[in-house]
């Protein structure tokens, strides 16, 4: 069902709340504000009752799909399910309602919850330090890119071009450029992995690293990433480690161990905050003892009992974030991490691939695989076959939004043609991926016998085939009745109401 703006559930005079009646002389309000600052005409507000706001607000918040209503598989992005527990750790009153400049001596227990999850963030990555500051992955590889631009500083080295695998997401060229440096795209071979010949032509003196995502964005582990290691290093240049899948990983390998000398962590990915819509994140930096000395600073640091921030570190890049960084999405993460232990943590990468590859084994009959046998914790098909017969793989997406579940990521990583990129996660059922599984099979008979509809989908949905370029660019959410299954992009274009002008 579509929901009106609440500007248009507003009537004269209707109100949600009631006040008790004044204590106090009443004052006229130009004697108490003024003249300057007063309104000439009251605000537009909606008028409407307590249960018009709680019904608008509900009706909303199920138009929109979401992680608690059914599966989420978007592949590079983790939506796994979070626990609910996390939310009452991070609303905690203590927590909540912290102010960012309350001195060290009184923010002891926060000052040791960051502390106390960076300690467990290295152990988990076997890296030596760390900084929670960055606000996302992406803010996070730019971090550690500012490190290795201090580091090749600081010993004189001019160093300018970064790495990047074909099949990276497309953050590592971006955080590339806007951290100094230019990039040179590394090719990846048949196996999906970094074509190592194609590597070594690119070694040359002036390589400061090469940012690699493992296992990659086809999910795939890069095996020769001994050899990567000693190629990089042998040549003078930094390992910088996309931790983005680091979902796959927990209990099973460590970076640090395969000599990754900085990683970014997306705590909103692996370790439990909800994300999507551009909510909150945080995307920690750790380093190996080569880089340690070029952290962002304060580094939060336990000298006997008492929690402190050092600020006394001369090669520090300085500060990236205000504050602390997400301090809420930290909570999440060191509530999550305490609540699974080792041993939980190494389940969930394991389910995680254990469901991934349940998914592909189901899937395979019907769609390519381009590359790789057995992925880790995702799996990228292709919808090349579907393409011969006039679907394309945005088709199937949109057509998948009709079966109650949110499609995949789509036309990622580039290097798979019609690419279906699918993350099912450990916190899915088998009857979930099976019904998952169901959906897609579905898709591609329906191509046989009923094409049209899968190239109309959706049909179900409060708006149908957006024009998604304008959508992004105008947005409009208001609901004009008739046009709201019509064509592309009619509920986006449509005119704002005239009893609601924003200042
Ligand atoms: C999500 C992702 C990023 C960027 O992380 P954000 O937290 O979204 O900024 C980088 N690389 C890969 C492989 C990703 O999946």
């Amino acid at each position: 069902m579509l929901e009106p703006l609440i500007y248009e559930r507003s009537r004269h005079g209707r109100r949600g709340a009631t006040l008790p009646a004044l204590d106090v002389p009443e004052q006229p309000v130009d004697s108490l504000i003024p003249r300057g600052a007063l309104r000439t005409e009251g605000p537009r507000l909606p008028e409407v009752s307590e249960n018009e706001v709680v019904r608008h607000f509900i009706n909303l918040s199920s138009l929109n799909y979401h992680l608690d209503r059914g599966i989420y598989p978007l592949g590079s992005c983790t939506m796994k399910y979070n626990p609910k527990m996390n939310e009452v750790a991070a609303a905690m009153p203590g927590f909540q309602h912290l102010h960012p400049l309350t001195p060290e001596s009184h923010v002891q227990g926060a000052l040791r919850l960051m502390y106390e999850l960076g300690e467990m963030l290295k152990e988990i990555n076997g890296m030596a330090g760390i900084s929670l500051q960055p606000a996302a992955g992406a803010h996070g590889e730019l971090t550690g890119l500012m490190m290795i631009r201090k580091y090749f500083e600081s010993r004189g080295e001019q160093r300018h071009v970064i790495l990047v695998p074909d099949s990276a997401h497309g953050t590592n060229p971006a955080s590339s450029v806007i951290g100094g440096f230019t990039t040179a795209s590394v090719k990846s071979n048949a196996e999906g992995t970094i074509d190592l010949d194609d590597l070594k032509a690119h070694l040359a003196s002036d390589v400061a690293a090469i940012m690699l995502t493992n296992p990659n964005t086809l999910g795939i582990f890069e095996r020769d990433i001994v050899e990567i290691e000693k190629l990089l290093h042998g040549n003078g240049s930094l390992m910088y480690m996309d931790g983005a899948n680091l979902n796959a990983l927990l209990g099973i390998t460590r970076p640090g161990d395969h000599g990754f000398d900085v990683m970014h962590i997306n705590l909103h990915k692996t370790f439990s905050t909800p994300h999507g819509g551009g909510g909150p994140g945080a995307g920690p930096v750790a380093v190996n003892s080569r880089l340690e000395p070029f952290l962002p600073r304060p580094v939060i640091e336990k000298h006997g009992d008492r929690y402190v921030m050092n600020w006394n570190r001369p090669l520090s890049i300085g500060k990236v974030q205000t504050f602390f960084g997400n301090f809420g999405v930290i909570v999440r993460a060191y509530a999550y991490i305490r609540a699974n232990g080792a041993k939980g943590l190494s389940a969930v990468s394991r389910g995680a691939i254990l469901n991934a590859n349940y998914l592909l084994s189901r899937l395979r009959g019907a769609f390519e695989l381009p590359y790789g046998t057995q992925p880790l914790h995702e799996f990228v098909l292709s919808a090349s076959r579907q393409k011969e017969k006039g679907v394309r793989a945005l088709d199937i997406a949109k057509r998948l939004l009709d079966y109650g579940v949110h499609a995949p990521t789509a036309y990622f990583p580039l290097i798979v043609h019609e690419a279906l990129m699918i993350e099912p996660t450990e916190t899915e059922t088998k009857e979930s991926l099976d019904y998952f599984a169901h959906a897609l099979l579905e898709i591609d008979k329906e191509i046989e016998t009923n094409k049209e509809t899968v190239l109309n989908a959706p049909h179900t949905t409060p708006v149908r085939r957006l024009d998604e370029v304008r959508a992004a660019k105008q947005l409009n959410v208001k609901y004009v009745p008739g046009e709201s299954s019509g064509d592309s992009g009619s509920v986006c274009s449509a005119g704002r109401p005239d009893s609601f002008s924003p200042r």
